[in-house]
């Protein structure tokens, strides 16, 4: 091991790391290196993950059925509801379980809510529907909802309604999520429709520094346990300015456009991509990232146990 490992591994922590699930009702993999799984080999893979001492999972739902307004999503047995029964079944407290709360996996658009006539997202509309949906997914098992729509007054919202409905305990992890064209291979994966999205209207601009740490600072002072930053690419000013803002934990998306290039860069031997991670998430950690949620968790986990 050289002396940079040495030192990146003892920087990153298996407990910093947050392996993403994208669960369906049928399994598919592609190109893109994402895979959608399915419940039934749901136990399987937590027992693989949790034999890495990985103890946190956040889970993305791909519906079979699509509506405009991504009803599937309030389903009482739909892929995430059950999936949450199945792990609280199975594993009780174990692993700590984080449910992805948007619809746009869910709805014919694509869009990160319910869209009105102009085709863009009624902010209003779609914080009762998130709310809804946040409260389904904590009644299944949830222990934090990630609510990742952008939409304003959402975490309040999402708060409130867990509230009044006695989850008090149940934690929010609010994102901040940026406009990017790093998430196409997510798209790819899990969407009904993924061209001609425009989210940047709601999503955060990069170029803004002062809008997205604004926004942050919102999310927090309606009660976000845990601020999420989305992408980690380019993001290590933020991620060390926001930090300094606020006192929660801060969790970081190393998405799936930066995996699908690592993955690429690495199939053509330009690069080792654990040499490269490592390095890369020391660098997340020591710019303020309590977490890092990515796709090479388990990977990663296998590296840092390996003497
Ligand atoms: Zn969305």
């Amino acid at each position: 091991m050289t002396i940079q490992d040495a030192y990146s591994k003892s920087l990153i922590k298996t407990s910093n790391l947050i392996t993403p699930i994208i669960i369906g009702t049928n399994s598919s993999s592609s190109n893109t290196g994402l895979q959608v799984m399915t419940d039934r080999n749901l136990i399987n893979r937590l027992e693989r993950i949790l034999s890495l001492n990985i103890d946190k999972i956040i889970i993305f739902g791909v519906p079979p059925s699509h509506d405009s307004n991504g009803t599937q999503a309030l389903e009482k047995n739909g892929v995430v509801q059950s999936s949450l029964k199945i792990i609280r079944d199975s594993f009780d407290k174990k692993i700590q379980v984080i449910a992805d709360v948007c619809i746009c996996q869910y709805n014919l658009s694509g869009h990160c809510g319910i869209v009105n006539q102009n085709n863009y997202p009624d902010n209003d509309k779609t914080l009762k529907l998130m709310s809804k949906i946040a409260l389904s997914y904590a009644e299944s098992g949830a222990d934090t909802l990630a609510p990742s729509s952008m939409m304003d007054g959402l975490v309040l919202s999402i708060r409130n309604k867990l509230n009044l409905n006695g989850y008090r305990e149940t934690k929010i992890m609010s994102f901040s999520k940026q406009f990017s064209s790093l998430y196409s291979p997510f798209r790819l994966t899990a969407y009904m429709k993924v061209s001609k999205i425009d989210k940047s209207n709601y999503q955060i601009g990069y170029a803004n520094s002062r809008e997205i740490l604004r926004k942050v600072e919102l999310d927090y002072g309606e009660g976000a346990d845990v601020i999420t930053i989305k992408p980690s690419m380019a993001n290590l000013d933020i991620i060390s300015r926001i930090r300094e803002r606020v006192r929660c934990r801060i969790a970081v998306q190393h998405v799936s456009g930066e995996y699908a290039m690592l993955k690429a860069a690495s199939r053509n031997n330009l690069i080792n991509e654990y040499d490269w991670l490592l390095g890369y998430f020391a660098c997340l950690v020591r710019a303020g990232a309590d977490f890092i949620i990515t796709y090479e968790a388990e990977g990663i986990a296998e590296l840092l146990s390996a003497q």
